[in-house]
Formats: C-alpha cells, structure tokens, sequence
C-alpha cells in the first residue's frame, strides 16, 4: 500500500493542509495518510504555540470525514515522571526519526510518502539527517505559482544537488511533474495550494472574526468553544 505521513504544527489544521492531502490521496493512489502534528517542531522552538492536545484534536476533527485519514500520535509528548523531566528538556520531533518509527509497522509491499509544502520544503537541507530522509521516503511537495524546477532541484540537502549547470535550464520551468534523481524522488502537486496559512487564522481568531472559510465548521467552533488563539 502507498502510505502518506502529512507532518507539522496545524496550529490550526486548515483548508490548505486538507486540500493538499485529497490531492494526493487521489494522484498517488494512497490507501492511508497519517497527519502526524509535532509535539516539539525543530524550526519552530522559539514562538508559543497551542498545547497539542488542542492540536491534535482539531486535526481529528477536520480528517473525520475521509476514511483514509489518519490523525497520529507519533510525535505526542512522552509521557515522563517529574524527576526525569527536570533532567532533559524534551526533544524537538526531526522527521527522519518518526519516519522510522512509522515504517518499523510496514508490511513489505507499504511504500512511504512524504507530503509537504514547497515553503516547507524550501529548508529541507536545514532538517536533520535529511539526506537519509530521502533514503526512506519519496516526496509529495505541493508547489506554488514562482516556483521553478531548478528551485526545487536546489533546495535539496548539498550532497543530492544538481550541479548548476543542470538545473540552470529549469529556471524557468514551473515546479510540476516528477523528480527523479539519485538519491530523492521527488513529485510535484501543482494547482493544489490555497491561500491559506495558520498564521493568518490566529490573527483572524485573536480579531474576533469569523473562521469559517480557512476552516472546516467543527475547527471553527473548537477554536471558539475553548478559546483558542485569543
Ligand atoms: P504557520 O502559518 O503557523 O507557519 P502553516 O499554515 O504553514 O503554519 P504548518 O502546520 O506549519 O502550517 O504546515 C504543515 C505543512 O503544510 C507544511 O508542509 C506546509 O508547507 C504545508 N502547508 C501549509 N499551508 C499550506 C497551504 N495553504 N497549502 C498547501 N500546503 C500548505
């Protein structure tokens, strides 16, 4: 089976991140997407952000209605004793790390997707151990109008680029269709993102006003019921 792991914050899930995942469901043929919302986000470490259980709640919401949905707790705090949580800061959740955690209930045949988007993937040579991220899982990146080929090429972690003179003719050239180098797969969504962020929908919360078009109805009266993001 082709299997989908949609990782982030989703503080809150919205629209963009649901539309991203019907798509590939639907492209790529994939029988399950797990949504796996970080405990800890690795680039997101310094701004506050909502407790997970509200996190993950609104992600279970928003996925009911699709059967092949999947909200995950692969990236859930630990459950930890006081003592030992005086000793070590939790960690930040690095993908590679649930990756293989989640292919350790593979069956031989399951093949694993990564979805994200093109902003996201902009600082995928950040991640950690990233080129052994590509080793594990092809990519599902849903890109947007401005960006070309050639960027998508050069965001990749050094030791997988293309050397320039490669990618320089796809300057030009929207980011769609499929990737296809050593070392990473990876396959372009376009038409896919919607102009929608979370950022956007906290400040629309903390305004007071109304959610209903970033968001599923039952998102929207979570966040209202317990007073998120005032
Ligand atoms: P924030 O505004 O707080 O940074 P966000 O809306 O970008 O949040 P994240 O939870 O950080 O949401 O994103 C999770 C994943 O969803 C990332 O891979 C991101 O690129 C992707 N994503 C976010 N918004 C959209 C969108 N509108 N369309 C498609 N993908 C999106």
């Amino acid at each position: 089976m082709n299997i989908g792991l949609f990782g982030g914050t989703f503080d809150p899930i919205h629209r963009g991140h649901v539309a991203l995942a019907h798509a590939a469901l639907q492209r790529y043929k994939l029988g399950r997407i797990y949504f796996v919302p970080a405990n800890i986000p690795p680039h997101k470490q310094k701004q506050p952000i909502a407790p997970f259980l509200h996190r993950y709640a609104m992600i279970a919401l928003a996925t009911a209605p699709e059967k092949a949905f999947v909200p995950s707790l692969l990236e859930a705090p630990e459950e930890s004793g006081a003592a030992t949580k005086k000793e070590r800061p939790p960690k930040p959740n690095y993908t590679i790390e649930t990756v293989r955690r989640l292919k350790q209930t593979f069956g031989k045949s399951d093949q694993l997707f990564l979805l994200i988007g093109i902003d996201a993937f902009a600082d995928v040579a950040q991640w950690h151990q990233p080129e052994a991220l590509f080793r594990e899982c092809e990519f599902i990146v849903a890109s947007r109008p401005g960006y070309s080929l050639a960027d998508v090429a050069n965001a990749l972690p050094e030791s997988l680029r293309p050397r320039p003179e490669a990618t320089r003719p796809f300057q030009k050239q929207a980011a769609t269709g499929d990737l296809v180098l050593r070392g990473a797969t990876i396959h372009l969504l376009d038409q896919v993102c919607q102009p929608v962020s979370a950022t956007a929908i906290r400040a629309a919360a903390a305004a007071g006003k109304p959610l209903a078009r970033f968001l599923d109805a039952s998102v929207a009266q979570y966040i209202k019921k317990v007073g998120l993001y005032k």
